[in-house]
């Protein structure tokens, strides 16, 4: 079957998929990191490209529904707090933000603040929580010394959150943007 790699404007791959089975009805998922959009063999390369930007639109809607909202996200924070770092890092709020592109989370320690992109939005669970208990670590810890990555190490799953990230960077092609790294 061949496939047309696109290019959406999520910067995410796409691949259509044509079936001489299918005679009209469209439909895509997700697999890995790529979208797979399933549409009939006969259809038009205008029709192609609308239906792609039809199912894009979709499934983006079903997901952002269940992404966390601000006040989950908080109770997120207090409940990886409390797991992690003896409910020792308190944070006054932490909101999703759209003005971090080149940071996946940031704090202001004297504010109690911490904010995480909305990039992050739709990636796996424990990469977000990675991120949030990365910058939960810093309303105790400053910068990234020892002391700051012994916090880290009860996070079962750091290495494999600093992972993902570092691919989700490759693939995006953006070398500059560190993976939660915030100084
Ligand atoms: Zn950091």
């Amino acid at each position: 079957m061949p496939a047309d790699p696109l290019n959406s404007t999520s910067q995410q791959a796409v691949e259509v998929r044509r079936s001489a089975r299918r005679r009209r009805t469209v439909s895509a998922y997700r697999e890995g990191d790529r979208t797979v959009v399933m549409i009939p063999a006969r259809m038009s390369p205008d029709e192609e490209q609308r239906w792609v930007g039809v199912m894009l639109d979709k499934l983006a809607a079903q997901e952002s529904k269940r992404l966390l909202g601000d006040s989950e996200l908080a109770a997120r924070a207090a409940q990886l707090s409390e797991q992690y770092l003896e409910g020792r890092a308190q944070p006054a709020s932490v909101r999703w933000v759209t003005n971090q592109n080149t940071r996946w989370g940031s704090c202001t320690p004297a504010e109690g603040s911490i904010r995480l992109s909305h990039r992050l939005r739709g990636m796996p669970e424990y990469v977000v929580d990675y991120v949030l208990l990365h910058e939960l670590a810093h309303l105790l810890v400053p910068g990234h010394g020892p002391r700051f990555w012994q916090l880290l190490d009860v996070y079962p799953r750091t290495e494999r959150a600093r992972g993902f990230l570092e691919g989700v960077v490759a693939a995006d092609r953006l070398p500059h943007l560190p993976a939660a790294r915030d100084e």
